[in-house]
């Protein structure tokens, strides 16, 4: 049974994280060996699957990341920035593939991600699922295609616990259709336009962030021109699309040379 990767949950408790302890411990492919939370959270100390109000799973959650790391081939990290910073670190250290699904990264923070990259390979994707990534390519052929006559929009939707926005996945959606333009996102994004805003800029990408209710996650890329529109949209109902990349990732990373990696590498796109 050595040869099948077992795998940490970090952040066991959130959407996400109860997604991918299912998701994992369902696989014939992984080992659920560890499950996560902050010091002090009320899971400490309890089987993670009664915790979830089902079966017991033999995996008790715990506080102490590096030691339910050092018994793990992966971590599988879908938390908040400050705590994937800490995590990369640990997740290095005990030389385990770390998958970041967390968002709202800052660029200094990303940088930061550098060191640990060194000893261990991280997979890290604004989006997990195999559709978003796939829309990702088809953003940047259709924004190749296209000229400055179609303005390029990105509009998200997503529910009204979020805390970042635009979404990871709106953002890695601009940096396609800038790529596909030969322009540099940071040069031409349009973010969250309010008041007398004056006339839209030729060239821009604007972005749009809709937050309401339970809505997983919704992103349309409209490319728009006098007399014709494009829109490319995908559609998640499901958060279990998110956590099958999650793993299909932190599999895809075991023997691979330290580095950074994204879906695009695992999935082969
Ligand atoms: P959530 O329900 O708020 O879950 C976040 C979890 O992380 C919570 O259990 C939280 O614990 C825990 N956490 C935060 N700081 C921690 C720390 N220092 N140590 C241990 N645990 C910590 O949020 P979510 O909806 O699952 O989303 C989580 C992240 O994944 C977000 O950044 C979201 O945008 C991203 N996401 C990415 C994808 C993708 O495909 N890449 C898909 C969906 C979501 P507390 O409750 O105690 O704070």
């Amino acid at each position: 049974m050595t040869h099948i990767p077992g795998i940490v949950i970090t952040g066991a408790s959130g959407r996400m994280g109860q997604m991918l302890v299912r998701t994992v411990s369902a696989s014939d492919k992984a080992r659920l060996v560890g499950a996560v939370e902050r010091p002090g959270h009320d899971w400490i100390g309890r089987d993670v699957g009664e915790a979830m109000g089902g079966q017991p799973l033999g995996v008790i959650v715990t506080d102490d990341p590096l030691e339910a790391f050092s018994k793990a081939q992966a971590v599988i990290d879908f938390t908040a920035p400050v705590a994937t910073l800490e995590f990369a670190a640990l997740a290095a250290q005990a030389r385990c593939v770390h998958v970041i699904g967390t968002t709202g990264m800052t660029p200094e923070q990303i940088a930061a991600l550098e060191p640990a990259s060194r000893h261990a390979v991280i997979v890290r994707a604004g989006n997990m699922s195999l559709g978003v990534n796939l829309l990702v390519q088809l953003t940047k052929k259709v924004a190749a295609a296209l000229d400055e006559e179609f303005d390029i929009e990105i509009i998200e939707a997503h529910h009204h616990h979020k805390v970042d926005a635009p979404s990871g996945t709106a953002l890695m959606l601009g940096e396609a259709a800038a790529e596909g333009r030969g322009v540099i996102l940071d040069e031409v994004a349009d973010r969250a336009r309010d008041g007398i805003t004056g006339a839209r800029q030729r060239g821009a990408i604007g972005f749009h962030a809709i937050r309401g209710g339970d809505i997983v996650g919704e992103h349309d890329v409209l490319f728009a021109a006098p007399g014709e529109r494009i829109v490319l949209r995908h559609l998640a109902t499901d958060r279990a699309v998110f956590a099958r990349g999650a793993l299909k990732a932190a599999l895809w990373g075991q023997g691979k040379a330290p580095g950074q990696y994204d879906m695009v590498d695992v999935l082969g796109l």
